[in-house]
């Protein structure tokens, strides 16, 4: 039994994985009424919850303590407070249970998640709310082959919908409207393999302070930003070789995005295949924590609960992928 932890951002979450079937998958958000995450608020919520989330996990798997044989922790990229909690719990219970952690790069958990679902080597479509980024495997590492140059996807679509007077998440409550929506041509930022949202961004609150509705505003959004992203990650295709896609990334979870990527795929002259884990999988969660932590520690990865360190701005293309 892997036990994984997952403290990146807004969710504190505990997984556990044994030969590579998920036993639970417990999640507890911190949401906000109004505006972002504050980090500072955002890790006393995980340390708040990690003691319930952590006993929901056991009784989901139904398992004990004792059969916990390592603690695989996300250590890296994402906010620094909130990193530090997970570390910090996972530390407590690796001394108590005196087994060894794996320290799990977040972005690349989302990649190998991708193999719960039948993906081999796949090229990652990363789409979440700070991360949008394309990766695949090459030459000993998960390789960035195309990224956003300012913000991430999901973070800018909640902040156009904030603009329009919606909540936080935005993105299901935009996918929403979009579905009453007609075209409106938007500016469309793709630069070789690498997007850009902000000019998209300005567009669309003036278009919104002009007047255009919301419905149209919402489907033009998803048509432009989501077609950037399909065409860097068809390019990722071409360039690498690679035969699969797989999605990753809470934006995943827009039923208009895993339809473009499956057009894309089939329209390819060579064969891909789709792939798109369940919903509770492309959020961030600590299945996938444990899953890759269980890969990485079969390989024999893993430290002294005292030697893990907190990398908030590792970047995928760091992490020496020994494990493959
Ligand atoms: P993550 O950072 O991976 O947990 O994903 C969170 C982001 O996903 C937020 O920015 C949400 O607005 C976005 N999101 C969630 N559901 C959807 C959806 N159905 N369509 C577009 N974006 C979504
Ligand atoms: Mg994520």
């Amino acid at each position: 039994m892997i036990l994984g932890i997952e403290s990146t951002a807004h969710t504190f979450g505990i997984g556990v994985v044994n030969k590579g079937k998920i036993l639970a998958n417990v999640r507890d958000m911190y949401t906000t009424k109004e505006g972002g995450i504050i980090p500072t608020e955002s890790a006393q919520h995980h340390k708040k919850v990690a003691p319930k989330v952590y006993q929901k996990a056991l009784d989901e798997a139904n398992i004990s303590p004792e059969q916990i044989k390592a603690i695989a922790v996300s250590n890296a990229p994402g906010l620094a407070p909130c990193l530090h909690e997970g570390v910090k719990f996972a530390q407590a219970l690796a001394k108590r249970l005196k087994v060894q952690i794996i320290p799990v790069n977040h972005c690349v958990a989302h990649l190998e998640i991708g193999q719960s679902v039948g993906a081999k080597d796949p090229v990652l479509l990363y789409a979440s709310g700070a991360n949008t980024q394309i990766i695949a495997y090459a030459a000993g590492k998960y390789r960035v082959f195309g990224e956003t140059l300012d913000i991430g996807i999901g973070n800018f679509i909640d902040k156009v919908a904030r603009h329009f007077g919606m909540g936080f998440p935005g993105g299901p409550e935009i996918e929403k409207k979009a579905l009453k929506g007609k075209y409106i041509e938007l500016p469309y930022s793709i630069k070789g393999m690498d997007v850009s949202f902000s000019g998209l961004q300005t567009k669309l609150q003036q278009l919104y302070d002009k007047g255009e509705k919301v419905e149209d505003l919402s489907y033009s959004l998803q048509e432009t930003a989501f077609s950037m992203l399909v065409e860097a990650a068809e390019r990722a295709l071409a360039h690498t070789g690679k035969t699969e896609l797989v999605l990753g990334g809470g934006v995943a979870c827009n039923s208009r995005l895993q339809e473009m990527c499956q057009i894309m795929c089939k329209e390819r002259i060579k064969k891909t295949k789709f792939f798109c884990p369940s919903k509770d999988l492309l959020v961030d969660n600590a299945a996938m924590i444990a899953f890759n932590g269980e890969i990485m520690f079969n390989a024999g990865i893993s430290v002294k609960p005292g030697k893990v360190e907190v990398k908030p701005r590792e970047r995928t293309d760091h992490v020496n992928v020994t494990w493959r």
